[in-house]
């Protein structure tokens, strides 16, 4: 599942190649990417404006364009597309079995670039500034940003009785942190997922601050090499598996102390830790 490191990755990489293109046209194939958008809305927004800017926030991806903005959230598995042009989409894109699959394509002056999610939980959306899109104006402080500094952390864990695992999943306190990544934080820091937010000590808000942000950039790191390839349609991010202490190996050793891994539930979702490390 996409979370912060695996969109910035995405931006970095689709930067260069659509920055300063002009969006021809807006083609919706499967009416649900959009919604509650119409398509007509969404085209009216993007057709003819040019992409000044590729940006970032939380888990969404920002074309800033001259007028207004179009996002992009990947949800559990959405992925970006390139085609060199509309004939080579139209021959390859949504034909049955063997066909690659897109949602929504973006026309541009040069190539086109698709959005797709096969299990269509993915979203494209337009919006006249940031301010109307309410999903990017709920979000807090972006993990990656140079405001995410360890006494803005502090102030937020302080602020907050949640269990430390909800308070980082939690998009509008600290925006990027997903499942994944939370357990690793969490477990960098030695810190117990269930324990509640305002009880860390200053010396332990510091430690979880350094985890994420190290656990971020690592992953990050690990998204970038190799960088996606668009062209490919069966492009994923590879070797993050290597990365992760934790998460997903219940039952299995402790990587720090050799303590079977558990897992529980929390909010909906499973969280895994170490109940000898992580206090
Ligand atoms: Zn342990």
């Amino acid at each position: 599942m996409p979370e912060l490191p695996e969109v910035e990755a995405v931006v970095r990489t689709l930067r260069p190649i659509v920055q300063g293109r002009r969006i021809r046209r807006v083609h919706v194939f499967h009416l649900i990417a959009t919604k509650p958008q119409t398509p007509t809305r969404v085209a009216r927004q993007a057709k003819g404006s040019r992409i000044r800017i590729v940006d970032r926030k939380g888990k969404y991806l920002l074309l800033i364009l001259d007028s207004g903005l179009l996002t992009m959230h990947f949800r559990l598995d959405g992925q970006l597309l390139w085609f060199s042009d509309f004939k080579e989409l139209m021959e390859r894109a949504n034909h049955g079995k063997s066909g690659v699959h897109v949602d929504v394509a973006l026309e541009l002056d040069k190539g086109v670039l698709g959005f797709a999610d096969r299990r269509h939980f993915g979203r494209v959306h337009t919006w006249k500034s940031a301010d109307d899109c309410p999903g990017l104006s709920a979000l807090g402080i972006d993990a990656l940003s140079r405001d995410f500094t360890s006494r803005r952390l502090t102030g937020l864990l302080s602020a907050s009785k949640r269990p430390l695992k909800d308070f980082l999943l939690d998009q509008s306190r600290v925006a990027g942190i997903g499942n994944i990544y939370s357990c690793e934080s969490l477990w960098h820091a030695h810190l117990d997922p269930r324990r509640s937010a305002n009880s860390l000590q200053p010396l332990e808000a510091r430690r979880l601050h350094k985890a994420i942000v190290s656990v971020l950039a690592r992953a990050l790191e690990c998204c970038l090499h190799p960088a996606p390839d668009f062209r490919n349609p069966e492009w994923w991010f590879q070797g993050l598996e290597s990365i992760l202490r934790v998460y997903s190996r219940e039952g299995k050793p402790c990587r720090r102390c050799g303590q079977p891994v558990r897992r529980v539930e929390q909010g909906g979702r499973s969280t895994y830790y170490c109940s000898r490390c992580q206090k």
